[in-house]
């Protein structure tokens, strides 16, 4: 069998949420974001893993129902939250049905919750109120935020006021202080009226560079996938461990001579005789094509592992490596990411986040789960 898989750890996904739930006061809750099939990691493999979250947050619909499937599967209830909240009436009508909570960031989804409300005790009664605080992206606007909470709590709702950071990564941007600024002053302006409104101001980058802005639910995202969310530490240095492994075999071995050129473009080339290896991995499996000065690690027939140079351009199938001098053999297990290399080297090499390397993935590698050891 061709050898492109990916394996995901579920003992690493426990362990980061536990590392934020450190970070944060017991009583903050932590939302933890499965969008994108959990950031590629596949909401089956990592909800049972992070079963010690408050409630799960989700782009959409469809992805909404797919936690909840997970869910009844292993016979529990969480809260589910849309994030972007409902695109259509109906959509609102299957939120209460399915008791899911929604963010409410412009005026028809407005409508949509006046026009009927789910019942007073439910999840979904509490809206997610969100206020564009400086990423204009998604939310009301300053001078319409408080009338929007005013509406929603007059007709009955309970309100979580809700915001996105722009910046989080960067401790030192400014405008991380002018958001928490408008969101502090916007929570305690709606509280005044309506004392247990509720706030979520944090994604994972946040968690960790504002301490003191966590407010009543945290939303982690990256972290709990190992990945670096913010600029000046490397995720190791959090603390956090790789939930995935992108890993395959070397496929064939060849001994070139001097002037030999390597793979589409001819763009490498031997200035002696060289031994390189293919590795069954390519850009059709979403390993990046764009990658520049990339390694990967390749384990020895004794075992040990060496960090072993991508030669020209990578294909959608295979690439090659330079494994000259190594007692490598055909078989022998290559890791594209995991330990090491860890996904963020990779990013950078290919100009790019952890976030979009993990949510490239395509259909193609095989999927394996290590699961939890306490479930062992
Ligand atoms: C995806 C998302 C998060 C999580 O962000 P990370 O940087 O991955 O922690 C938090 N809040 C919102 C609104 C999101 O869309």
């Amino acid at each position: 069998m061709r050898s492109a898989t990916i394996t995901i750890h579920q003992d690493a996904l426990a362990h980061n949420l536990q590392v934020i739930k450190d970070k944060t006061q017991p009583t903050t809750k932590v939302l933890a974001m499965v969008k994108a099939d959990a950031y590629g990691h596949g909401v089956a493999a990592a909800v049972p893993a992070l079963m010690d979250a408050d409630g799960f947050g989700v782009a959409c619909m469809s992805e909404a129902l797919a936690v909840q499937d997970v869910l009844a599967q292993l016979k529990r209830t969480k809260p589910v939250v849309l994030i972007e909240g409902v695109f259509s009436y109906d959509e609102w009508l299957t939120a209460i049905e399915q008791d899911f909570g929604c963010v409410i960031h412009q005026d028809n989804q407005l409508e949509w919750a006046l026009q009927s409300l789910p019942n007073a005790d439910s999840f979904c009664r509490t809206i997610w109120l969100k206020y564009n605080t400086g990423m204009c992206r998604l939310g009301f606007d300053t001078n319409n935020i408080i009338q929007k909470a005013k509406q929603l709590i007059q007709a009955g709702y309970r309100v979580i006021l809700t915001t996105h950071f722009a910046c989080a990564d960067d401790a030192q941007h400014p405008l991380n202080q002018v958001q928490i600024e408008r969101f502090n002053h916007a929570l305690q302006a709606i509280q005044a009226f309506a004392p247990d409104t509720q706030g979520s101001l944090c994604n994972s980058a946040g968690i960790f560079n504002f301490t003191a802005h966590h407010h009543h639910w945290v939303r982690a995202g990256i972290a709990l996938y190992g990945s670096k969310p913010i600029a000046q530490h490397s995720a190791t240095a959090l603390g956090l461990l790789p939930a995935m492994t992108l890993s395959a075999k070397i496929m064939a071995i060849h001994q070139l001579h001097a002037g030999d050129s390597v793979g589409y473009g001819a763009l490498w080339q031997a200035d002696k005789p060289y031994q390189i290896g293919v590795v069954s991995i390519g850009y059709g499996d979403g390993y990046p094509r764009v990658v520049t000065g990339a390694s990967v690690a390749i384990t020895d027939t004794d075992g040990v592992v060496h960090s072993c140079a991508i030669l020209g351009r990578v294909a959608m199938d295979m690439f090659m490596v330079d494994i000259d001098g190594l007692a490598i053999e055909v078989g022998a297990p290559v890791v594209l990411w995991g330990d090491t290399p860890h996904i963020d080297e990779i990013a950078s090499c290919a100009g790019t986040i952890g976030y979009e390397l993990m949510c490239r993935l395509t259909q193609r590698p095989n999927r394996h789960i290590e699961m939890l050891s306490s479930n062992a």
